[in-house]
């Protein structure tokens, strides 16, 4: 199973984060040990001293391919959730700096968590598919798929150019304004539409 992860697909985060609009999507990779089981918690790693939380609308591969057509793009997952790409953006800032890759500050044993999976045929990608997070009761991030910068189908064809689609695969889609730093106590609640798909608290 691959994880992988859109960065920079929203224009607002872009910007919060002063990284230009970028021409094609920017995609990374998490290993398996990075998602956190169902029931394990989640612990601040010792490596870093600024965690920040992303909250993305995330996708599960239903179907093996390359090559994807845009048009066929919706045939290759059948569930959809809300996760938490977290980054170490201290270690991030220094290996970005140095122009080195961002493993160490993305693809760690525990940085994705995701939420209940929700069938796709449920949502309506053209309507736009809202989610949001809360953190510690207030709402700390809102995103609606039709704000990204690259949507589904977009970033399905480009993946699959690049790297076959296995079934079990997840895609993180990318992070909308609103990321920050969270600390050893905080609790998140992740939500898809109005459905809650997840409880997280910090450890
Ligand atoms: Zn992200």
């Amino acid at each position: 199973m691959k994880i992988f992860c859109v960065g920079r697909n929203y224009a607002e985060h872009a910007k919060e984060l002063k990284n230009d609009i970028p021409e094609e999507p920017v995609i990374f990779i998490k290993p398996k040990t990075a998602l956190v089981q169902n029931g394990v918690p989640f612990y601040y790693p010792e490596f870093t001293n600024e965690l920040h939380y992303e909250a993305e609308l995330v996708l599960r591969v239903s179907k093996n391919g390359r090559h994807i057509l845009p048009k066929n793009a919706f045939r290759y997952f059948d569930a959809v959730t809300v996760g938490i790409d977290f980054t170490a953006r201290d270690v991030q800032a220094e290996l970005k700096k140095k122009g080195l890759p961002w493993e160490k500050a993305k693809a760690w044993d525990g940085s994705a968590i995701i939420g209940a999976w929700q069938p796709a045929e449920k949502f309506d990608f053209k309507q736009g598919v809202r989610f949001s997070m809360t953190m510690n009761g207030n709402t700390v991030q809102q995103g609606n798929s039709n704000d990204m910068l690259f949507n589904v189908p977009e970033i399905i064809a480009n993946i699959s150019q690049y790297f076959s689609l296995n079934i079990g695969d997840l895609i993180f889609t990318g992070t909308p304004a609103g990321v920050g730093e969270c600390v050893v106590g905080d609790v998140f609640a992740g939500y898809l539409e109005t459905q809650k798909v997840f409880d997280l608290t910090v450890k």
